[in-house]
């Protein structure tokens, strides 16, 4: 039987992110740690690819370059005539999952990390002085296990961290640019559009985003539904999709759908016990928005520090780890996310609907105009030597 001080299954964001920043924080974690995949990098994966600020920092603070990404200047929200916008530069990164996952793994490789690719991990069994993980070749004796293996992943499942959970549902298609670029080609835009709250009672909203495959310009369009409520109907999204694709002139049938479950937060689903931490969306992603980049690539961060914690204390329950997750700024978020989420898709009244988008719209153009001024402020000072 092989043995390793810790064993991460999956090598998504969250997986690469947690070696990576072991490595930042001591480099001989470097041969102390085993990650596996069972796919082959470069590998399919349905996302959006919208990489927020948030996730974006963790990328510099690994000195991490992302190359073809399409950088966006706004994004737009809308509910039906009425829209406003958040500026940025960029205001979202848009990656794609193919080239970015491969990225992180060859990275992990040149930081001297031993990557296995095409090893599924068919079971974990936590003992109480090591977890055996079991996979095609030979059983591996980790002392850590971190499960970074996605919704629905094998490590919580195998120990039942799984129970309780819920499941956002997603619906993508990939469409090249057409004749007639889209908006959100013309103007670098995102455009996030939950017109079919009140008109399909989606708990939800569709995307499109614009992004380069190998290069050539293309827009990922897709609807999210949450499902905090999972006894209620579900929303058809084929039929809200080819909606909205209708709008622009496109047909659904014409274009490969794609879908796939999204594991949500919450609060109180455990995402450590002893011996094992669960990171990214085996731990759950936004309920909100279904947005799960940035929180993978942070949970990693948060997962590294409670291991390399333990290693000096000798103690692996884990039992503080959920509290000082809850502490990083950028993981707290889903909290915060979550309560929007469970206040905002309750409301179905069109008119209410309809009242709160003018506030938030108006608040928001009151934000860019203080932004904007306050930038106007930073100018003059430097002009005039102040600071
Ligand atoms: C349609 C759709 C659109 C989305 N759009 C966005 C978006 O625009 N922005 C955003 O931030 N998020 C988006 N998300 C969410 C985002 O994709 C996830 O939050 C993100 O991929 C989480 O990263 P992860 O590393 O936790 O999991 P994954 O990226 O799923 O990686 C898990 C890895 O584990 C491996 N694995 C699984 N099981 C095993 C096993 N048994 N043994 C070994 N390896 C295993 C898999 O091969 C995979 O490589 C979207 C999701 C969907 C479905």
């Amino acid at each position: 039987m092989e043995r390793t001080e810790v064993l991460i299954v999956g090598a998504g964001p969250a997986g690469t992110s947690t070696a990576l920043h072991l490595v930042r924080l001591d480099a001989a974690w470097a041969d102390r740690m085993v990650v596996l995949d069972r796919a082959t990098f470069p590998r399919p994966k349905l996302c959006g690819g919208g990489l927020t600020f948030f996730g974006s920092r963790f990328l510099d603070q690994l000195g991490i370059e992302v190359e073809d990404a399409f950088d966006a200047k706004s994004i737009r929200l809308i509910h039906g005539r009425r829209q406003f916008a958040f500026q940025g530069d960029p205001a979202v990164r848009v990656i794609r999952r193919y080239e970015f996952d491969a990225r992180l793994v060859d990275l992990c490789r040149e930081r001297g990390i031993d990557v296995r690719e095409n090893v599924a991990v068919r079971g974990v069994t936590v003992g109480s002085h090591a977890v055996s993980v079991d996979t095609p070749g030979t059983a591996i004796e980790a002392e850590v296990v971190v499960g970074a293996d996605g919704s629905g992943g094998r490590v919580a499942r195998s120990i039942g961290m799984d129970r309780g959970a819920t499941w956002g549902r997603t619906l993508e298609v990939l469409t090249p640019a057409g004749p007639t670029p889209d908006p959100e080609i013309q103007d670098r835009m995102l455009t996030v559009d939950f017109t079919p709250l009140s008109r399909h009672g989606l708990r939800g909203y569709v995307w499109h985003f614009p992004c380069l495959v190998d290069g050539s310009l293309h827009v990922s369009r897709g609807v999210y539904e949450c499902r905090l409520w999972p006894r209620r109907p579900k929303a058809d999204l084929v039929g809200i999709l080819e909606e909205a694709l209708a709008d622009r002139g496109m047909c659904l049938a014409d274009h490969r759908q794609q879908s796939h479950p999204i594991l949500q937060w919450h609060p109180r689903r455990p995402t450590a016990a002893p011996r094992v931490l669960l990171v990214g969306d085996a731990a759950g992603a936004d309920a909100l928005t279904g947005e799960g980049i940035s929180f993978a690539l942070a949970g990693g961060a948060a997962a590294a520090e409670s291991i390399h914690r333990a290693r000096f204390t000798g103690d692996v329950s884990f039992a503080d780890h959920a509290v000082r997750v809850e502490r990083w700024p950028t993981l707290h978020q889903r909290s915060t996310r979550r309560a929007v989420a469970r206040w905002a898709y309750r409301l179905e009244n069109r008119l209410v609907l309809d009242l709160l988008w003018r506030i938030t719209g108006a608040a928001v153009r009151d934000l860019e105009t203080a932004r904007r001024v306050w930038r106007g402020l930073d100018r003059l000072r430097a002009l005039t030597g102040q600071r």
